[in-house]
């Protein structure tokens, strides 16, 4: 029987009608009413610093001024919302954006795929398209990647949870594991290469490599430019390609555009979503190897791939990077949060150490459910924060790329307030 409290909640509660599939918002329950860059509001009026930043949804802060100023002007000039893939005025601009803020200046050259509006399909392209350039089956993904939840990319994702509820198999994938999963290194990458070319090994080459650079809801695992290297050179040797899933570690999150600058590599293949629209507006992209571009028309069709308001939106929030500023602003603000988590880990080195990179970093926390219990302390004193990593371990903190330096050391001191409080009642319990 259920308690009567929930009981009351279902006849008081609205939120209650929302099917079980909620997540965010059980350990979150404001009911949220406006927001600006890193600060939201309740409809209760109380103030939360943003740490979450809607998983890297929202690298440029909420109704970024900018963003909003070009949509505003293009909602009032009539312009086609919903375009399918017909030609528009900013598609147009958008793609020579790209090309000159984007490629240009790296020195890369890709063709653009719009796929459906969200990560996981942008992944599914890529997959599929993997497959059909090399007439192989198996994609290789690694232990606690995450790349989606529709079927290609869930059997991709490391989740055993979010797996079983696929309910089917999910077939044609293997996984290795990822730089420092139980000290593996690039010995892994080069014993997988030997099992695939020995003629016993029982190992077909796969069609395609994918991997985030730095894992962001496996717990901000961090590849070094060595391994990335050596898993770009195998991939090569093998005739297979590189995707690299830079939804949510791109677009600045990890301190440069594309999470894999500092490697110097060249994917075949990279996926975007979460904060290429920069408003939250649904966008994906897929950038593919011109040579690789073997789609069909239509083979990976999807309404809601001229998302024309989130186009906008990205337009705008690419000029960013033309600002020298912009991208200083990312280290400085990296950097206060290296300190911070170098300072907060360094002063309780069994129970909490330091994870990631740019503004993806955190903590890991020996024991899950002290992680939890501070984002639950920060959520009730100001804060939004999630946890990621296999078990909940690892407090994450993403702040918008934009947050003002008074408001970031306040959020900081906040969590530092939330992590000693639980670190030290921790301390008592185990004592007593
Ligand atoms: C969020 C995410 C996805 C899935 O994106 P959705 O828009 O939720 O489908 C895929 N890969 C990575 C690395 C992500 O962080």
């Amino acid at each position: 029987m259920r308690p009567t409290y929930s009981v009351k909640n279902e006849i008081f509660d609205p939120f209650a009608q929302e099917s079980e599939v909620r997540a965010y918002c059980r350990r979150m329950p404001a009911v949220l009413d406006h927001a600006i860059n890193a600060e939201l509001w309740d409809e209760n009026g109380n103030r939360y610093i943003d740490f979450l930043s809607a998983c890297g949804a929202m690298n440029y802060g909420h109704n970024n001024r900018t963003l909003k100023a070009e949509l505003i002007d293009f909602l009032q000039n009539d312009g086609v919302a919903a375009a399918l893939d017909l030609h528009t005025v900013q598609k147009r601009k958008l793609l020579a954006a790209f090309r000159e803020t984007v490629m240009r200046p790296r020195g890369l050259d890709y063709k653009i795929q719009f796929p459906g509006p969200t990560g996981t399909n942008a992944v599914e392209a890529a997959i599929k398209l993997s497959r059909k350039v090399t007439g192989r089956q198996s994609i290789v993904a690694f232990s606690n990647g995450f790349h989606g939840m529709t079927m290609g990319a869930l059997a991709l994702t490391g989740n055993q949870a979010a797996r079983r509820a696929a309910g089917v198999p999910l077939p044609n994938v293997h996984r290795l594991p990822f730089e420092g999963y139980r000290d593996a290194s690039a010995a892994e990458l080069l014993r997988y290469e030997t099992l695939v070319n020995d003629p016993s090994g029982g190992c077909d080459a796969p069609a395609a490599f994918i991997v985030e650079t730095v894992q962001g809801e496996g717990g901000l695992n961090v590849a070094s430019n060595a391994w990335l290297q050596s898993l770009a050179a195998v991939a090569s040797r093998m005739g297979s390609l590189l995707i690299v899933d830079d939804i949510q570690a791109g677009c600045g999150r990890s301190g440069t555009f594309f999470s894999f600058e500092r490697a110097g590599i060249r994917p075949d293949i990279v996926c975007l979503s979460k904060s290429i629209s920069g408003y939250g507006l649904p966008m994906s992209l897929v950038l593919i190897k011109p040579d690789l571009d073997h789609w069909s028309p239509g083979e990976h069709n999807g309404t809601f791939r001229g998302n024309t308001l989130a186009f906008v939106t990205a337009c705008a929030a690419l000029s960013f990077w033309r600002q020298p500023s912009f991208v200083a602003g990312i280290e400085e603000r990296s950097h206060i949060v290296s300190r911070w988590l170098h300072q907060i880990s360094a002063r309780n080195p069994e129970q909490l150490s330091h994870r990631g990179i740019g503004l993806m970093q955190g903590i890991s926390f020996s024991d899950p459910d002290c992680a939890r219990r501070v984002a639950t302390r920060a959520f009730n004193n100001g804060i939004l924060i999630e946890t990621c990593g296999p078990r909940g371990e690892v407090l994450k903190i993403m702040p918008p790329l934009t947050i003002e330096l008074e408001i970031l050391s306040e959020g900081l001191d906040k969590l530092r307030y939330a992590v000693e409080r639980e670190v030290s009642i921790h301390a008592s319990a185990i004592a007593a």
